[in-house]
């Protein structure tokens, strides 16, 4: 199906490495008139990756999947080098689903020689995140705006799981006028309540047990909220949780606008997300919840 030279891996299904390639195959769907959904990915497939596949297999004709740990959304003192790399797996997975294809660019396909532009979000990408990656959404917004030109899709899918993320690529979407639709698909959860991710596979079984108090401490704090006590209160007592339950540093506890991210006042009625961000040892563990989710 793909035309051009490709990488085959042990899965049945295609995957590009090379721009053109890729665009070969775009502009043959595109010329048939077939609809394409997007899904952007780091590798390291969970279940959290492959429900935003199928709710991509349901809105569109061909459903592509990218996979590219991209460099420069890491600071160098973080885990660019050892984020877990699995791509024999990960094709499989897609495979399994019905991925028409994966594109699988080197870093060198995405940032050839003399690279020098960059997209640099303000407004939903200030404070929270932000804060303690201040390369990071410069990083996300300049790949995923690559990925859309590259490949050309009527639906871009990105999880809630990453939630300031998915308002700074609905906000540059939105700025830049590009010509798609962002569908967002709920978090997907272990049975214990944590939020699945690609980092979890870092923790030790101590922390992995640890790592389980997010989730409720979460569903505290919005209780709070609702219950009309300070949005600083219900989050200071959040943080307070997170640190008895085992972690080691709090980055933020935050309940914010669930469109803006501005900060919201006590008792304010308008949709409202909490977010928090620990560290568990050497990992960094991000979740979010609405503020009307109940236990
Ligand atoms: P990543 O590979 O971590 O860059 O994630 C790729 C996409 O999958 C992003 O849109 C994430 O928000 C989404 N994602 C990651 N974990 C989950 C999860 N547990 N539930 C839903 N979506 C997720």
């Amino acid at each position: 199906m793909a035309i051009g030279t490709r990488g085959r891996g042990l899965a049945n299904i295609d995957y590009v490495s090379r721009i053109q390639d890729l665009h070969r195959c775009v502009d043959a769907w595109r010329r048939a008139g077939e609809s394409i959904a997007l899904l952007p990915t780091m590798g390291a497939l969970h279940e959290g990756h492959l429900s935003l596949a199928r709710i991509g297999r349901a809105h569109c004709r061909r459903l592509i999947a990218s996979i590219f740990v991209n460099p420069t959304q890491f600071a160098p003192s973080e885990d660019f080098s050892s984020y877990p790399r699995t791509l024999e797996n990960d094709l499989a997975k897609l495979d399994a689903i019905g991925c028409d294809l994966v594109w699988a660019p080197g870093a060198d396909a995405m940032y050839p020689d003399r690279f020098a532009t960059s997209i640099v979000p303000l407004g939903a990408a200030s404070g929270l995140e932000a804060d303690f990656r201040p390369q990071f959404f410069t990083g996300v917004a300049t790949v995923c705006c690559k990925l859309f030109l590259q490949t050309q899709p009527h639906v871009a899918l990105f999880g809630e799981k990453d939630y300031q993320q998915l308002c700074v690529v609905r906000q540059m979407v939105r700025d830049l006028n590009l010509r798609l639709e962002i569908v967002a698909g709920p978090t997907i959860r272990e049975p214990d309540g944590l939020a699945m991710s690609s980092r979890n596979a870092y923790l030790s079984a101590k922390e992995r047990k640890i790592a389980a108090a997010i989730h409720p401490t979460l569903l505290r704090a919005a209780a709070a909220f609702r219950d009309g006590l300070e949005p600083k209160t219900a989050t200071e007592m959040a943080s307070r949780q997170l640190v008895e339950a085992g972690f080691d540093e709090i980055d933020y506890v935050a309940i914010r606008d669930s469109e803006t991210l501005h900060p919201v006042p006590r008792g304010s009625k308008t949709a409202a997300r909490v977010l928090a961000a620990a560290r568990l040892g050497t990992t960094r563990l991000i979740d979010n919840i609405d503020s009307t989710a109940r236990v």
